[in-house]
């Protein structure tokens, strides 16, 4: 790892991972996988702008985040990057379930985010749809709900999964058994015993509000509210949008744990 540079903010829990990585300027420079720096690379991403530099070294150690930096700053891969990153290191794979949802206002944004989600994750295995209504059929839909490890959705087609599509559960906290491993026990002289031992991993989900301050509006509110009563209270949250949104009430509805507060103005 690079020392942290000496002004470096210093993170409040911190175990040495946000130190370690706060002052960075370029996404190869951050503790995330080969895959997703093969991403970026190829997508032609290389250094980070200021809401990214801001937020990923908080979002990749686990932190909540409250972050607001305006239209064209570069929001999306700052709540892209820690979903790839924290599906990955849960080893989640398509047969594992729902581990990340991601919410925007408009079916407009929500498929724009989408294909950013799809360029820089490429090299993932983990399975990810879009559920944004309009002209697609909820049947078919319905069918693969269960195989997505990512949704990017608005708020109406969630919550019309959530009520309608059998077997669909957000509100437990994701647990699977990874892989079956096999353990060489030796006893002295071959021949070994074999025994299998199963590998469990758990994982935290993330849920992203993106354009969070339009989310958080009226319009939204009850679907909102339904949408988080399905959720586990136990999760990483993430709310970017164009103003600082701080309302008191709004963030106990979120239950978001302690979040880093970012606000970026002036684009470098
Ligand atoms: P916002 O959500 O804040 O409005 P976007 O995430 O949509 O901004 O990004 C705006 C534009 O900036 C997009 O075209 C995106 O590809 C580009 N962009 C984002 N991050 C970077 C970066 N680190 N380097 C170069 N271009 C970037
Ligand atoms: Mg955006």
């Amino acid at each position: 790892l690079p020392p942290p540079p000496k002004d470096a903010p210093v993170g409040r829990i911190d175990d040495g991972t946000f130190s370690a990585y706060a002052g960075s300027q370029r996404f190869d420079q951050l503790p995330v996988s080969q895959k997703t720096k093969d991403g970026l690379k190829e997508a032609k991403f290389t250094k980070m702008t200021e809401i990214q530099r801001a937020s990923l070294p908080h979002s990749l150690c686990g932190r909540d985040i409250l972050g607001a930096a305006k239209t064209g700053s570069g929001k999306t891969l700052a709540f892209i990057i820690p979903v790839i990153e924290k599906l990955y290191r849960a080893r989640w794979g398509p047969e594992d379930g729902v581990g990340s949802i991601i919410i925007s206002p408009t079916r407009e944004l929500a498929a724009q985010l989408f294909d950013v989600l799809k360029s820089v994750g490429k090299h993932h295995n983990v399975s990810a749809g879009l559920l944004i209504g309009g002209r697609k059929d909820i049947d078919t839909e319905k069918e693969h709900v269960n195989d997505l490890n990512i949704l990017v959705c608005t708020p109406g087609r969630l919550l019309q999964h959530m009520d309608e599509t059998p077997n669909f559960d957000c509100s437990q906290l994701q647990v699977k058994i990874t892989f079956l491993r096999l353990v060489s026990i030796y006893i002295f002289f071959p021949p070994p015993q074999h025994s299998i031992l199963p590998v469990t991993s758990s994982l935290e989900q993330v849920l992203v509000l993106d354009e969070a301050d339009r989310i958080l509006d009226v319009g939204f509110k009850k679907a909102l509210n339904a949408i988080v009563s399905q959720l586990p209270k136990h999760r990483q949250t993430f709310l970017f949008s164009a103003t600082q949104t701080k309302s008191v009430q709004d963030l106990a509805r979120l239950s978001l744990k302690d979040p880093e507060y970012l606000s970026v103005h002036d684009e470098s």
